[in-house]
């Protein structure tokens, strides 16, 4: 059947909004997502697939979530009610926009920084306000108040440690930036999506009377990127706000179950993260030796830039030797510059031996122009 008429017309606010690419591009070496470099352990798999034969499959699942809810509440020593879970920490972020964000309302992020805040934000229907970063990538203190004051953002976001930069904020910055938005009644959303591989948590900061929430996911931490399962800590009352906006029945049996499930295994997950950390330290000196700059990190990724600046040519260089790391080189503020994720030994291995040849050759990588080097240029950030 055909219907000769206009196609339905898009939101025109959402009418010149580009699509979030997380471009994929076939290699040996997958360094670009910040995904955990191994699975977690066959016990707990094996859990999961006993739930799989428990599971009321014919039922709607647990709408509260109360036991995975339960068990986070008493990893972080807060209450139930303090706990809210989604489907990765993205939908948590989808929810606080829908919930406090919308039309006539703004979000403030400091950029660069985890663009889905932005991309969230704008379908929520508000506009978007930015600060800039310091040459270190830390937040300026003193922009950030100006724009605090005069935008009155209903939602800021800082996500420490910050993605693509790898960057902590100080706790005193945090305060600062909460004391200013506590003065017009906005609220604060510290998304700390790589908070386990950091030395300081704004979760100590989270109380009943003040406007924060700090969000975590099961994506890096604990391995389990597959399952789609993130959470947030805050107050009781703004918990209660975001259960009425999210779906009934958002978060189905078997993700409670394996959520519930990877609880059981902190030590194993704290041993993860430990050795990850110190694979960080171990590729952050390797790449200076290379000649790199390279920023300090609190999480499980690396930005540097390589000798010379030219990200675009070594990171074709580390595709042709089958290495993909994230090609931030065009993104602004972050010019010529390259994101690694922290691999297992022998894929961090791969990737400096990679590199070392690159920048050893007279020309390290003609420009190709290949598509798939335009395709990961695309802004988006994983
Ligand atoms: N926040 C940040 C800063 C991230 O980097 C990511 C994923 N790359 C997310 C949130 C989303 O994580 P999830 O897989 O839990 O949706």
């Amino acid at each position: 059947m055909t219907i000769d008429k206009p196609r339905p017309v898009v939101r025109q606010d959402l009418q010149s909004l580009e699509g979030y690419h997380s471009p994929q591009v076939e290699v040996e070496v997958r360094l670009n997502t910040n995904e955990a470099p191994g699975p977690p352990p066959a016990a707990f798999a094996q859990r999961v697939a006993a739930a799989a034969t428990t599971v009321a499959w014919h039922r709607y699942p647990d709408r509260s979530a109360t036991k995975l809810r339960s068990a986070l509440a008493e990893l972080h020593g807060v209450d139930i009610a303090q706990v809210f879970c989604a489907n990765g920490s993205n939908e948590v972020l989808q929810t606080l926009l829908l919930t406090f964000a919308g039309f006539g309302r703004s979000v403030a992020t400091f950029e660069p920084t985890y663009a889905l805040h932005q991309h969230l934000a704008r379908i929520s229907g508000a506009d978007c306000v930015a600060s800039p970063r310091d040459e270190d990538f830390l937040i300026d203190v003193e922009a950030a108040q100006t724009m605090l004051a005069v935008d009155e953002p209903a939602v800021t976001f800082v996500c420490s440690p910050n993605n693509p930069t790898g960057i902590v904020e100080p706790r005193q910055t945090i305060l600062t930036i909460l004391e200013s938005v506590a003065a017009f009644g906005g609220l604060l959303v510290v998304d700390e999506a790589y908070g386990q591989f950091a030395p300081w948590s704004a979760l100590e900061l989270v109380d009943e009377e003040v406007p924060l929430v700090v969000t975590r996911t099961y994506s890096k931490t604990w391995a389990m990127a597959g399952a789609r399962l993130g959470y947030l800590v805050g107050p009781k009352w703004l918990v209660a706000e975001l259960e009425k906006v999210v779906l009934p029945y958002h978060l189905d049996a078997m993700k409670q179950a394996a959520g519930l499930a990877a609880l059981d295994f902190v030590a194993d997950m704290e041993v993860r993260v430990s050795s990850i950390v110190d694979e960080r330290i171990r590729v952050q000196a390797a790449l200076s030796d290379l000649g790199a700059t390279v920023w300090p990190s609190g999480a499980n990724f690396v930005l540097f830039r390589p000798p010379g600046g030219n990200g675009d040519q070594v990171w074709a260089g580390l595709v042709e030797r089958s290495v993909l790391v994230r090609n931030t080189a065009s993104w602004e503020h972050l010019d010529g510059c390259l994101r690694v994720t922290i691999g297992t030994p022998s894929d961090n291995d791969r990737f400096l031996q990679a590199l070392a040849e690159i920048l050893d050759s007279p020309d390290p990588h003609p420009k190709t122009g290949s598509s798939s080097e335009s395709t990961e240029n695309e802004r988006g950030s994983q």
